[in-house]
């Protein structure tokens, strides 16, 4: 070792406490599922973790039924101040076993302990910490007046950020006083069941939260189910559609939160050190799984060599491995089935002519890696310019004037997030003015604070998750 690497600096799992398996969390208890089981494990080594039951119809069903008894007796009788006060007890049982769920969550999904312990459980607290103070707020929202919640709210999430999309959808629903049946992705159900038990700790009524486990089937029966009243969906655009069609023309409310394509501008005369990080976290954090990671680089021309090399100088010096490393910057990637997707769009990127640099990293034997990579001299019309990647993969185009920009980066079919870099305060507002896309971000990149709304436009989806817009999406008649 040379005395300019790291020593190992490993987080202990001594902290965890895991069951061998997990059930379903229905009416306030851990049961049996009657689907067939599934194992989830570690992405960085391929071991098993735990083993998971699967919700069947009946199982579904049994959830819903819960969450419609919570509901009618208890959820929707309470007041907003009790209520508030039980969203205030989880997020602080949130931050007393952060430390656990960080863990948990790195060795479930892969991303690096520093991402799990400082960003994505952090802002799980805030959720609820942010969400506890608009329980009893509703009639002075501005949101029409006497607000009443939907009911049941079914809720399905993905699987990179697990804990945190668990927390934009339940601590807005039970602020507005839904009850709750939410089916975490097959991949990542732990800290969905270890919050399972911190609302155990909490005392939260029986049936108010119901988590069901189990693969796409339960999800789509979620959905279909016709007692609940609300549907709350991310994930990709594929799935997204179908659920559209699935609830068209019956009395559910609807939000979907799909894929994105983002496009991170740079003008020449951007503060180019701040860029290169701001470059580095749109497309590199959390294994660029992150739906609206800066994936397109439009970089201003006169400055394109100078941005790539200093990228590539600046690759080279990031960690990959253990995700329970401290020092780890590139953790695993989340299955075998998503590496072998970042794979193919990869070689389709070389095969039409792009060119293709990676970071020269060691790459584990066991589990799923991919190095940061960089496409140079990609056309608009690539499949790496328009298809989701959702890996450590960037794609660099270059612009002339703000008006190329302006078209490259709403040449897109969708519109979630967007990143500007000058140092012109008037020209980032003009040019602001001028994207499609629901969240963008001004000489910086992939921040989140719970008072600002997310959401996107045309295939990304629509409606606002945070803020109190959030809140529309979970009570009757309400316009943001
Ligand atoms: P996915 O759509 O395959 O799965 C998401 C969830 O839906 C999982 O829980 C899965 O089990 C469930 N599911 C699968 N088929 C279903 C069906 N027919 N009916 C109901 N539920 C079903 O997506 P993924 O691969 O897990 O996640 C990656 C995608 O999520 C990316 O496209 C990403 O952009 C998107 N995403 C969007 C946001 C956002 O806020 N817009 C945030 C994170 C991820």
């Amino acid at each position: 070792m040379s005395f300019l690497e790291y020593a190992p600096a490993p987080e202990s799992t001594a902290i965890l406490n895991l069951k061998d398996s997990y059930g379903l969390f229905i009416d306030g208890e851990f049961v049996d599922g009657s689907g067939t089981p599934f194992h989830t494990i570690s992405p960085a080594t391929e071991k098993h973790i735990a083993e998971i039951a699967s919700a069947s119809d009946e199982d579904v069903d049994r959830a819903v039924a819960a969450a419609r008894r919570a509901y009618e007796k208890t959820w929707s009788k309470m007041s907003g101040r009790d209520r508030g006060k039980y969203l205030f007890r989880i997020a602080r049982l949130v931050q007393e076993r952060a430390r656990e769920l960080a863990v948990a969550e790195s060795l479930d999904n892969g991303k690096p302990i520093k991402e799990s312990r400082d960003v994505d459980v952090p802002l799980v607290a805030s959720w609820f910490f942010y969400y506890a103070g608009w329980a009893d707020k509703l009639d002075h929202a501005g949101l029409g007046a006497n607000p009443r919640a939907l009911g049941v709210a079914g809720q399905i999430i993905p699987w990179n950020f697990p804990l945190l999309m668990l927390a934009w959808k339940i601590a807005p629903a039970l602020a507005a006083g839904n009850t709750v049946v939410l089916k975490p992705a097959e991949t990542t159900p732990l800290t969905a069941l270890i919050f399972a038990e911190i609302l155990q700790q909490a005392d939260l009524p029986a049936g108010v939260v119901n988590i069901v486990t189990g693969a796409g089937a339960t999800g789509s029966t979620l959905v279909r189910h016709p007692d609940v009243d609300k549907v709350a969906f991310t994930g990709s655009t594929g799935v997204g559609r179908d659920i559209a069609r699935a609830v068209a023309g019956t009395h559910k409310k609807l939000t979907l939160e799909l894929g994105g394509k983002a496009a991170n501008i740079v003008f020449d005369d951007a503060p180019i050190d701040q860029a290169i990080e701001g470059i580095v976290n749109g497309i590199f954090f959390n294994q660029g799984h992150v739906c609206c990671a800066g994936s397109r680089l439009l970089v201003q021309e006169s400055i394109h060599d100078e941005v790539v090399d200093r990228l590539k100088t600046r690759l080279s010096t990031l960690r990959l491995g253990d995700p329970l490393d401290k020092n780890t910057d590139i953790g695993a990637i989340n299955s075998a089935a998503q590496l072998a997707r970042i794979r193919e769009l990869s070689d389709i990127g070389e095969a039409e002519g792009a060119e293709r640099w990676s970071a020269d990293c060691a790459i584990p034997e066991q589990g799923f890696w991919f190095a940061p990579t960089i496409f140079t001299g990609v056309e608009a019309s690539h499949r790496i310019a328009r298809d989701e990647v959702f890996g450590p993969v960037l794609s660099v185009l270059t612009f002339r004037t703000p008006a190329e920009a302006i078209a490259k980066a709403n040449n897109t079919p969708y519109g979630l997030s967007a990143g500007i870099w000058s140092d012109k305060g008037s020209r980032i507002l003009a040019v602001a003015d001028r994207l499609r896309a629901g969240v963008i971000w001004a000489n910086t990149f992939n921040r989140f604070d719970p008072s600002s709304p997310f959401g996107g436009y045309k295939e990304s989806g629509f409606g606002r998750e945070g803020g109190r817009q959030g809140l529309t999406a979970y009570l009757k008649g309400a316009a943001a």
